[in-house]
């Protein structure tokens, strides 16, 4: 087996195709190699190589042999020698798996360093200064990394040599104490571990390897796999390069790039760098960066010179070569770069994560530009992504009290009560609250925190630090570097100025500007434009399925309306009567003890009703408007306190004991499976006259009104239908109603009335109510609860527990189940298409809205899939990306 690839100097053995076997870093640095990127040589441990360390816990027989050879190659590319006392190679190890898990893992630096070569590396450089610091970071990495010692002792000593020395940055310590810390390290190892920190270079580079793929396992990386559904196995490989250093002095620098704005799209190179600094440092955020553009820099208003102004020349170089990767993957690249005495070196590219906001932008851009097709455009981003540009941001003529201005990190309007810990932050959360995480800086370690948190705020580090990175891949708004702020952890407080804010105050953020607001600022709703149109429209021409909306108030209807939505696939008509006054007319007519009292509240029920459907017929304009019966589990109605029991007595004129007798006997022990959907229009049909009276009246209104002045299509289902005998009888009525108001209004109008397939029965007797029913919406809420058996209200407490143990991959009222009520929905498709065999389905659960199972819908070719307002352009996506 090939244990081992080589790359460097023009050519390379892996390419970016077999992330697999190298990683994604190790591919990516194999493919730059390959293109001619100015790469320092080195060679991948594949990620093989870790799974049978893990499993067998020693590496294969001949990987020894394969490191030495490929050792032999780097040395001979990079003109030195490990461990040589005149010229030697130092490399780092670097882990890096297919998937991202940034910081997750281990990397050592320096490796190769002993009492012998720090002497020829001070000798090389010219810079003793820089060889002992270079030597004290690497025992102190190393000792932490790979020899289990505590890094609290080292900062310890680290800070007192300071003190000694009376001043505060590293970098002003001098080559003496340097030499010091070095030894005092030695020592500190000797006591900690009972034996000498290494010396023979083989085997510091055999412990680093080790490190790298033990720290697949460790349970920072565990947690972030299970947050990011990253799988178990796969491992990571170990990337073994020859060192170039960003701290040989002021020709030296460091930096990370975006090929373009991750944060907003912009066709802007995008970056920062420290001078006289190691990679580690700039994503840190320990000191803040310059910019890399002299644009970049004007526009934040940065006086420490840019990387344009500060080295021209290998500014152009690195714009060359961000043209040259951009065309080559055809996708914004995420770079690290090293500039070693004024020449520049690629350490990393991969492609960059971004925003939602950015990934359009940029999907659209490069279609515009050429590098990519617009199927590929519509492919480029997942459609549960479109979520993050669906969330609220700040008003624009918001009042607002600005107390301080960062970096905008990751956009969009954050709202909470400041905390300074992560777990503080989990806590709240848990708690119920909304929450800010105000800190400094954020590490790997916090990142429970930021996942809980609404959005986040640091005051040091720039655009490119672990918060914005972060932030911007969970999708929460992130202000970054806001420089004025200061934080008193111990005593819970947050400064500005001589403002002072308490842990648990509220705050605002807007990581789309990057300002500080004080206190709850109001926010707006996103629409559809500019960049995000486009992508729709483009969505649009591949889709073949349509998207309605469920929607029953004006707001949602206007909403689904601008979000793109096809019509309205279900209106859930008792959903009208939970607000106000109204839920006072809907108990009243449901604990009506008798047929005449029952009629009084419909008759005060119909205005409301046939009002609330004329304006939704209005707003969808001759577009399809499906209105659903009452579907009410009773208890979702009945009167819970004396007092609504007495206020629904009063409104109705009836003593209180009677209200209180009738709610008793509709008290149900399984209401999910009681009275309810079509069972209410059997038992009391004058409520199903009552709203098909409405439905008709309003699509008469609405003829006359709405700006077509087109009659619209009502129309109208039945829920929770078992047999054909009830849907007969409910049509019967729903079919006498509509010539009534035919004659009445003297007007003509073609209406459909279909069924709701909620129950397995539905679904096997599909072909019989085939005969009767004008069109099936599938409810794949109910279908999945009467289909497993399992209550769609109660699964939280065992969910999680079946998910853990395998049973159930996904929750299946979130993502449907194909192959039991996907087995049920094709069953009842090719029946009821069998008996009418132009008839229109769709599906109105849960599901319509979620990506997976609207892949399923398309497959299975259903017409439409309805879903909730907000997940309208959600499932417009995945519809389009399915047709492809
Ligand atoms: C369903 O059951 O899938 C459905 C759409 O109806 P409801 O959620 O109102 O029961
Ligand atoms: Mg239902």
């Amino acid at each position: 087996t090939k244990w081992v690839y080589n790359f460097g100097a023009g050519e390379a053995e892996g390419h970016a195709e077999i992330k697999d076997l190298l990683g994604n870093k190790g591919a990516n640095l194999a493919e730059m190699a390959s293109i001619g990127l100015p790469v320092p040589p080195g060679f991948t441990l594949t990620t093989e190589v870790c799974s049978h360390f893990e499993q067998t816990g020693s590496y294969p027989q001949d990987l020894k042999e394969q490191v030495q050879k490929a050792l032999q190659i780097l040395e001979s590319r990079a003109g030195c020698k490990f461990g040589d006392s005149e010229n030697p190679l130092l490399v780092s190890v670097r882990s890096g798996a297919r998937a991202r898990m940034p910081g997750m893992m281990d990397t050592v630096l320096n490796v190769g360093l002993n009492a012998k070569t720090v002497e020829a590396l001070a000798e090389q450089s010219d810079d003793r200064r820089f060889a002992f610091d270079s030597y004290r970071r690497f025992i102190q990495m190393y000792a932490d990394i790979v020899l289990g010692v505590d890094a609290c002792h080292f900062e310890k000593m680290l800070q007192r040599a300071k003190q000694k020395r009376g001043v505060k940055q590293d970098h002003e310590l001098q080559v003496e104490d340097l030499e010091r810390l070095v030894r005092d390290y030695k020592t500190r190892v000797f006591v900690e571990l009972g034996e000498e920190f290494p010396t023979d270079p083989q085997v510091q580079l055999w412990g680093a390897i080790g490190a790298v793929f033990k720290s697949w396992t460790n349970p920072r990386a565990k947690t972030y796999r299970e947050l990011h559904d990253i799988p178990e196995e796969g491992g990571t490989a170990a990337n073994v390069q020859a060192m170039v250093f960003g701290n040989m002095g002021h020709d030296s620098a460091s930096g990370v790039a975006f090929t373009r704005n991750p944060s907003n799209g912009d066709n802007h190179f995008y970056g920062e760098f420290l001078l006289n600094a190691q990679g580690e440092d700039v994503v840190a955020g320990i000191r803040t960066p310059s910019e890399l553009t002299m644009q970049a820099r004007m526009a934040h208003g940065n006086n420490s010179p840019s990387l344009e102004e500060k080295m021209p020349k290998v500014f152009r170089e690195l714009m060359a070569i961000r043209d040259q990767l951009e065309k080559h993957y055809k996708d914004v690249q995420d770079i690290e770069f090293t500039i070693q005495k004024g020449k520049l070196y690629m350490l990393q590219t991969r492609s960059g994560k971004r925003t939602t906001q950015a990934a359009i932008q940029i999907a659209v851009d490069m279609t515009n530009e050429g590098l990519i097709t617009k199927q590929q455009a519509v492919m480029r981003l997942h459609p549960s992504q479109i979520d993050q540009l669906l969330h609220p941001t700040i008003a624009e003529n918001a009042k607002k009290q600005i107390i301080a201005k960062g970096l905008p990190a990751s956009p969009g309007a954050a709202i909470g009560k400041v905390v300074f810990c992560a777990d503080e932050a989990v806590q709240r959360v848990s708690d119920g609250e909304k929450v800010i995480l105000v800190r400094n800086e954020t590490s790997p370690d916090d990142i429970h925190g930021l996942h809980a948190a609404e959005g986040v705020l640091t005051t040091r580090g720039g655009m490119t630090s672990h918060a914005a990175v972060v932030a911007r891949s969970m999708g929460r708004p992130c202000v970054a570097g806001a420089g004025h702020l200061e934080i008193d952890e111990a005593a819970g407080k947050l400064k500005i100025g001589d403002l002072v804010l308490e842990k648990g105050d509220k705050l605002s953020i807007d990581g789309s500007t990057g300002e500080v607001l004080l206190g709850e600022v109001p926010t707006v709703l996103p629409k559809v434009t500019g960049a995000f149109r486009t992508l729709m429209s483009w969505a649009d021409e591949y889709r073949t399925m349509q998207v309605r909306a469920n929607a029953e108030t004006k707001a949602d209807a206007i909403l689904a309306k601008d979000f793109g939505a096809e019509g309205i696939g279900l209106v859930r008509t008792e959903h009208m009567f939970f607000a106000g006054m109204r839920i006072t007319a809907m108990r009243q007519m449901i604990l009506a003890s008798d047929t005449k009292d029952r009629k009084d509240a419909l008759h005060r029920l119909l205005f409301m009703q046939r009002e609330d459907i004329t304006e939704l017929f209005q707003i969808m304009d001759g577009q399809p408007v499906t209105i659903r019966l009452f579907d009410p589990p009773l208890h979702e109605f009945l009167p819970n306190t004396e007092a609504e029991l007495s206020y629904v007595a009063r409104a109705a004129g009836v003593p209180v004991e009677r209200v209180r007798r009738r709610a008793t006997e509709l008290r149900e022990f399984n209401p999910m499976l009681g009275h309810r959907g079509c069972r209410l229009a059997i038992t009391y049909p004058e409520i199903c006259e009552m709203q098909a009276r409405a439905i008709f009246g309003a699509a008469a209104e609405a003829g006359r009104t709405s700006p077509s002045k087109k009659t619209p299509v009502a129309e109208v289902m039945v829920p929770l239908v078992a047999t054909l005998e009830e849907f007969k009888i409910i049509k019967g009525i729903i079919d006498k109603t509509a010539a009534a108001v035919q004659k009445e209004e003297n007007v003509n109008f073609t209406y459909r009335v279909g069924t709701m397939i909620e129950l397995p029965r539905a679904a096997l007797q599909a072909g019989k109510l085939a005969e009767e029913a004008e069109f099936f919406s599938f409810g794949t809420n109910d279908l999945t609860q009467t289909t497993y058996g399992l209550s769609r209200d109660d699964t939280g407490t065992f969910m999680s527990d079946y998910k853990a143990k395998g049973i159930m991959a996904q929750d299946p009222f979130v993502t449907l189940d194909e192959e039991g009520v996907g087995e049920l929905i094709k069953v009842a498709m090719n029946r009821g298409l069998s008996t009418r065999p132009d008839m229109k389905m769709g599906i109105c659960g849960e599901h319509g809205g979620d990506p997976t199972s609207i892949d399923f819908c398309q497959r299975t070719g259903l017409n439409y899939v309805s879903c909730s307002p907000y997940r309208v352009p959600i499932a417009r996506l995945a519809a389009a990306q399915s047709a492809l």
